[in-house]
């Protein structure tokens, strides 16, 4: 059987906190106990509140905590391959330009599995242009299919959900040009060869989706 790949991505937005920490601690038990490889990824997309001084500073948390990992990456330097699974969508059709406001998606009124809005779809029959999606200007967002998305747990939480119905469509290009969390997390765990996935909690309402985006890439959803 080929080796186990696991990983921790850490967004450097700021310093480590015990959450972050706790979840780091977790994940190297887990790749350590089964002999599997452990990645480091530095999630520093969001360039609104990512620094390098951050990413150093978790580092050095993360060797303070007596923690190793056999290789590491950094998600900015990924670009090319997030738009190449955005090239991807917008060949299957599956993407549109929303132009919404928060306030907009809040006036809607309903509350999303992860704590913030539903997305109405009130841009939701929109068409990219025929450019393609480059020249969209603005924020992209996938258009979801209807239906139950089943992921499994370990620990035995509850991941199954109705994207569409619970979340709404996911924005993957944001209206400031940066890729969203989503997207970029799926294209990167794929590239890594990533195989078992241990995070935080807080997270756990998104799984869900990112396994939609796993089949409509046509990459493997980690454990
Ligand atoms: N970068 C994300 C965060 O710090 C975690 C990504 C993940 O584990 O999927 O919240």
């Amino acid at each position: 059987m080929s080796q186990e790949v696991c990983r921790f991505a850490p967004t450097p937005s700021g310093p480590a906190h015990p959450g972050t920490l706790l979840a780091a601690l977790l994940a190297w038990l887990d790749a350590r106990s089964r002999g599997a490889r452990f990645l480091l990824r530095m999630e520093d997309i969001d360039h609104t509140r990512c620094t390098q001084e951050a990413a150093a500073e978790m580092k050095a948390a993360l060797r303070w905590l007596g923690l190793d990992w056999d290789g590491e990456s950094v998600q900015s330097q990924r670009r090319n391959d997030h738009e190449a699974a955005l090239d991807r969508l917008a060949q299957e059709g599956a993407l549109y330009p929303c132009g919404c406001t928060r306030s907009e998606i809040r006036r809607a009124g309903t509350r999303a599995a992860d704590g913030g809005w539903r997305y109405p779809g009130c841009c939701r029959t929109r068409t990219l242009p025929e450019a393609g999606w480059r020249r969209a200007g603005g924020a992209l967002r996938l258009r979801l299919e209807p239906g139950r998305v089943e992921v499994s747990d370990e620990g035995g939480l509850e991941l199954g959900q109705e994207p569409l119905a619970e979340l709404g469509d996911p924005v993957v290009l944001r209206a400031d040009g940066a890729i969203a969390y989503h997207l970029a997390v799926v294209v990167d765990d794929a590239k890594d060869g990533v195989t078992r996935v241990v995070r935080g909690r807080d997270l756990a309402s998104a799984t869900a989706l990112h396994g939609v985006l796993q089949q409509r890439l046509g990459v493997a959803t980690p454990s």
